[in-house]
C-alpha cells in the first residue's frame, strides 16, 4: 500500500514504539504523527523510533490555536507553534498540520484575522525550518471553539492570499464532504499547488458525538471514493491519511481495529496495492 498513512491519534491507546511497530507489519508507509503522542515518547526517543522505523513522516499535528481574545493567549499560541515547527523539522516533518482555533466572545471576523496575522508571523519560521503550514478547513460545527476557517474555498482564499511555497491545504473528507462546489474547490486546491495533505474517515450515521465518533472508510456517507478521484484529478500524488477519532474504537482491541482500516483500505483503493 503505497499511499496509505496512519494518524498516531488513530489508534490512541497505542504508545509510539507500539504504533510504529505495528503500522510496518501491517505493509502501511507513512505515518502523521501527534504532538501528544511525541510528548509522551520524548522528542529524541520518537527520532530514534521514527529512524529505525522505516515509516515516512507524512506530518506533524496539530497547530493552529491563534485566536484569543487576550493578547498572551495569541502570543502563547505564537510560541507553540514556533516550538512546533521545530518539532517538526526534528522528526523531519515536511508540514504542520493547522487546525486554526476559533475563540468565544469575538466574532468570527475576528478570529479570522487573528489567524491571518499568526501565520504571517509563523512563515518565516516555516521557511527557515523548510516545514510547510497546511491549512484545514473544520466542519462548521466546529466554528464555535475550534476554527474559523470552514470551508475549503476560505482555506483556498488564505493559502492564495500568503501566495508562499509554505503555506497549503489539508483537506479532510470528514469537514468539506458536503460542500456544494466541492469538486471545483479541490481542483482550484491543485492548481495553485496548495494541495499538501488528504486525510480520510467516515461520517457515521447516526454521528453520536461531535467529535470523537469518525468512522471507518465506509462506514458512514461520505462519498470517500469520489472525492479521492477529484483530490487525485487534482494532481495530488501523496498519502490518504487515515485520521479516525473514536471513542468506540479507542476502547476496542487496537490490532483489530487497524486491521479493520487496512481491510477497508484495499477494498477502497484496489489500485494502490502491491501485487
Ligand atoms: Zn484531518
Amino acid at each position: 500500500m503505497k499511499r496509505l498513512c496512519i494518524h498516531t491519534i488513530t489508534t490512541k491507546p497505542w504508545e509510539l514504539e507500539t504504533a510504529f511497530e505495528k503500522y510496518s507489519e501491517a505493509g502501511i508507509k507513512g505515518v502523521t504523527v501527534w504532538q501528544d503522542a511525541l510528548q509522551t515518547s520524548g522528542l529524541s526517543r520518537t527520532r530514534t523510533l521514527l529512524a529505525g522505523s522505516g515509516l515516512d513522516v507524512v506530518a506533524y499535528c496539530r497547530g493552529g490555536f491563534f485566536p484569543h481574545t487576550g493578547q498572551s493567549g495569541r502570543e502563547q499560541a505564537i510560541e507553540n507553534n514556533k516550538k512546533m515547527l521545530d518539532e517538526a523539522a526534528a522528526i523531519q516533518a515536511p508540514m504542520l498540520v493547522l487546525v486554526c482555533g476559533a475563540a468565544v466572545g469575538q466574532s468570527l471576523e475576528t478570529s479570522r484575522d487573528q489567524i491571518k496575522k499568526g501565520i504571517e508571523v509563523l512563515l518565516p519560521r516555516a521557511e527557515e525550518n523548510k516545514v510547510s503550514l497546511a491549512i484545514e478547513p473544520l466542519h462548521p460545527m466546529y466554528a464555535d471553539t475550534r476554527s474559523a476557517i470552514n470551508s475549503l474555498a476560505m482555506a483556498n482564499d488564505f493559502a492564495e492570499y500568503f501566495d508562499s511555497q509554505w503555506i497549503g491545504v489539508a483537506i479532510d473528507v470528514y469537514h468539506v464532504w458536503w460542500e456544494p462546489e466541492l469538486r471545483q474547490e479541490i481542483m482550484r486546491c491543485g492548481k495553485n499547488n496548495n494541495l499538501l495533505a488528504f486525510h480520510i474517515c467516515d461520517w457515521k450515521v447516526p454521528t453520536v458525538d461531535m467529535l470523537l465518533d469518525r468512522g471507518i472508510i465506509g462506514e458512514g456517507c461520505i462519498p470517500i471514493q469520489k472525492i479521492s478521484e477529484w483530490v487525485d484529478e487534482a494532481g495530488f500524488t501523496g498519502y490518504r491519511e487515515v485520521e479516525i477519532f473514536s471513542k468506540l474504537y479507542w476502547e476496542q482491541e487496537q490490532d483489530r481495529f487497524l486491521e479493520k482500516i487496512v481491510t477497508a483500505y484495499k477494498k477502497h483503493y484496489p489500485l494502490d496495492i502491491d501485487t
